[in-house]
């Protein structure tokens, strides 16, 4: 050959040595001061250090980086450590997610309230017993549960495109399974993928979370609310009841997340359709004990009921009955309190008002 014709060639053989600008290598994803390379996964504890009244502690997450590019999907569970379905359909995951395939990045929190779990902990941390829940966006200086909201707000939420908040019934409440996205004015901009994303689940009753007033966001925020208030299309999901590691909902939630996971095109596969007896509610009331005592539901089930209809008894420890808590509303209960134990003030049932039209 000719050393003008190797000249005439050789854009052409260069095109096909070097790759296209669409497979250049992803660039890494950065988290807890590590970076993990594409085409990687990484196990590894978020430092929660020590502050002023309690210890240092530590939030177990799982970054799967996929070779190619998608989205950053959050996945949270364990902020009520006794919640137990959630932190085992996690666990359950962690053998499912195929590096090879994957497009977009996975982090999966979890364990993120590690202290409560290991205590045995309802609702609370047992150090401030403060509802980590409650504490969101946190405080790097804070109680312990401001500093593990502080460490979840800045490490994962702020890192990823899209959240799911996997809880379920505490050790003192039974609960039919629901998800919920977040819509309402000021969380519209990402109801459709919100929507998209918590139809995924394949779980019969579908809360539409209206979110109407920044006091609604802000006030007591969850960690699902810190995603809305940081702009991310966001679903809470809720599975299991009193504390229980019930395979049957471990199971179902293990599915739903490896469906999410092909509804979001991340993984390879058909998804499975949103189901077609979807119920949707578009708002929730409470029924109250105004007594401390305790407490015996008529049932504890999801159903229909009417206002006016009885929930529950509450006798006193003398066992005299001081109160009938009825239904303020006609709906559909989707959890409530197992007790026996109640306190003045508390919910003891949430009901779902029915949606006229599908949200
Ligand atoms: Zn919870």
């Amino acid at each position: 050959m000719r050393p003008w014709s190797l000249i005439a060639v050789l854009p052409l053989v260069l095109m096909f040595l070097a790759p296209p600008a669409a497979a250049q290598p992803r660039p890494p994803f950065a988290i807890g001061g590590r970076t993990v390379p594409a085409g990687s996964r990484v196990d590894l504890d978020l430092a929660v250090p020590a502050g002023a009244t309690d210890g240092a502690t530590r939030v177990p997450v799982t970054v799967f980086h996929g070779a190619q590019p998608g989205p950053v999907l959050a996945l949270t569970a364990g902020v009520h450590g006794f919640e137990f379905v959630p932190i085992l359909a996690g666990q359950r995951l962690l053998t499912r997610i195929d590096l090879a395939t994957l497009r977009g990045t996975v982090l999966l929190v979890r364990l993120a309230h590690v202290e409560a779990f290991e205590q045995r902990a309802v609702y609370v941390n047992p150090f401030d017993r403060r509802n980590l829940n409650r504490m969101f966006p946190g405080k790097a200086d804070g109680t312990q549960a401001e500093r593990i909201a502080w460490t979840i707000t800045s490490e994962v939420i702020r890192r990823c495109d899209l959240h799911v908040e996997l809880h379920g019934g505490d050790g003192a409440e039974w609960m039919e399974a629901f998800a919920g996205p977040y819509g309402g004015p000021l969380a519209e901009a990402q109801y459709a993928q919100s929507r998209v994303m918590a139809l995924a689940f394949g779980i019969r009753n579908v809360i539409k979370y209206e979110m109407k007033t920044q006091a609604q966001v802000d006030n007591g925020r969850s960690l699902n609310r810190q995603a809305v208030a940081d702009g991310k299309p966001t679903v809470l999901v809720e599975i299991g009841q009193n504390g229980q590691r019930d395979e049957a909902s471990i199971a179902t939630l293990a599915r739903g997340l490896e469906n999410l996971l092909r509804t979001l095109q991340m993984t390879p596969g058909t998804p499975t359709p949103p189901r077609a007896d979807t119920r949707w509610f578009g708002d929730s009331a409470e029924a109250t004990a105004t007594n401390t005592g305790i407490f015996t539901p008529v049932a504890t089930t999801g159903r229909a009921v009417k206002k006016g209809d009885l929930i529950g008894t509450v006798t006193d420890y003398a066992g005299k009955e001081i109160e009938r808590i009825v239904s303020p509303v006609d709906g559909y209960i989707m959890y409530g309190l197992a007790g026996p134990p109640v306190r003045a003030g508390e919910a003891v049932v949430t009901i779902g008002i029915p949606a006229a039209t599908p949200r």
